[in-house]
């Protein structure tokens, strides 16, 4: 199996405490991307297991998570019947250690102590080795497939960059010389930074906000878990957290993120569910339809009611899961990708002189 279309690679974290934030920002907008560009394009979306304990994490919980991943992104609508989406765990496709281990000799100490994401979280503490190369192994990920498009974050583009980098340091040494003055590349390198965010469009702005304070973005990492809706929450107990959600003093349902912050959230939740649901709704739309409404009560509730419905229906499109399926996808992706990326790992080996 060979991808003859250009690819796209996407790395879908493992995690047990998905949000509302990680759905709506995330998860939907891969799984949309991955339906619209499957004609055109391969579409890899993989588990980055071997990236879960970068740094340290419940151990006992890893495997059911890297599964209930790929469960989430089933019941959000990911269609598992389509060849040219490929759904894989890292770990099961050994060429992703290997290669890592070899790009780890081409790349310099001082080059990954630049990283700005591991000065902001190594820094502090035992930090492991893992954490301080991870972004070999991100530029492994990338590079046995040849991806041209990967999706990236603010808090990643230093890393694709240095993907980059190593790609082209790696052709420049081991590009093969063909008859006079042809370059056989070893790695395709993926587009910058730039041109990424014109392929994916600069839509990765939404930010569902925290409840009790929506100053700051809802995080799986807050503490108390009071201002976040987890997709596993309790319809009921969902429904009192949006109703104890932090308002204003004005008194008036307005889209003001600045002045209403809460409220404004509020009405981007309570359109994203309602498109979740299926109606063709904007957040204009929604904001029309409040405008002006002075109990922030009412408009709770009617919020509070509609985010109950979305994690019932969310729920049992889950349990409803079919893990015979998810299991097959996964081992036929996994025999597929097993192939694409040990014919990238052999050429690599060849070039550094490990095979003949
Ligand atoms: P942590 O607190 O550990 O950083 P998190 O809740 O921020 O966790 P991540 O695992 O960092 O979640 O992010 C997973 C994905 O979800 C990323 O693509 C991120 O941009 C997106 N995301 C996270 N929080 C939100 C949010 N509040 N609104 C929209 N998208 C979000
Ligand atoms: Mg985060």
């Amino acid at each position: 199996m060979k991808p003859s279309k250009p690819v796209i690679l996407t790395g879908v974290r493992a995690n047990n405490n998905i949000h509302i934030g990680n759905y709506f920002g995330a998860i939907l907008p891969i799984i949309n991307m991955a339906k619209r560009r499957s004609d055109e394009y391969d579409i890899n979306l993989f588990i980055p297991d071997l990236h879960s304990f970068t740094t340290p994490i419940d151990h006992s919980k890893l495997y059911d998570s890297i599964l209930n991943n790929a469960r989430v992104y089933t019941a959000a609508g990911l269609p598992l019947d389509n060849s040219s989406i490929h759904l894989y765990r890292q770990s099961r496709i050994s060429a992703h250690s290997e290669l890592a281990w070899i790009l780890d000799c081409f790349t310099g100490f001082g080059e990954m102590s630049r990283m700005t994401q591991f000065k902001d979280k190594g820094s502090k503490g035992d930090a492991s080795v893992g954490l301080f190369n991870y972004p070999v192994l991100m530029a492994a990920d990338i590079l046995l497939y040849g991806a041209t498009y990967v999706p990236v974050g603010d808090d990643q583009t230093q890393h694709l960059e240095f993907t980059r980098d190593i790609a082209e340091r790696m052709n420049r040494k081991f590009g093969e010389r063909m008859n006079y003055d042809k370059f056989v590349d070893l790695f395709i390198v993926p587009k910058p930074v730039i041109q990424q965010h014109q392929f994916f469009g600069k839509d990765q702005g939404l930010r569902i906000k925290d409840l009790v304070n929506p100053a700051k973005k809802m995080s799986k990492s807050d503490e108390s878990g009071k201002g976040i809706i987890f997709l596993s929450d309790d319809p009921k107990s969902a429904h009192k957290k949006i109703m104890s959600a932090t308002t204003d003093s004005i008194g008036k349902v307005q889209y003001d993120k600045e002045n209403q912050p809460g409220i404004s959230n509020l009405l981007e939740i309570l359109t994203l569910v309602r498109q979740d649901a299926g109606r063709e709704v904007t957040l204009e739309q929604t904001v029309n339809e409040y405008f002006g409404m002075d109990r922030y009560g009412d408009f709770k509730r009617i919020v509070a009611d509609e985010v109950a419905e979305f994690l019932e229906n969310f729920q049992n499109r889950l349990a409803a899961v079919d893990e015979r399926a998810i299991e097959e996808k996964l081992a036929s992706s996994e025999k597929d990708m097993n192939v694409v990326a040990n014919e990238t790992l052999y050429r690599v080996q060849k070039a550094v002189g490990l095979r003949k």
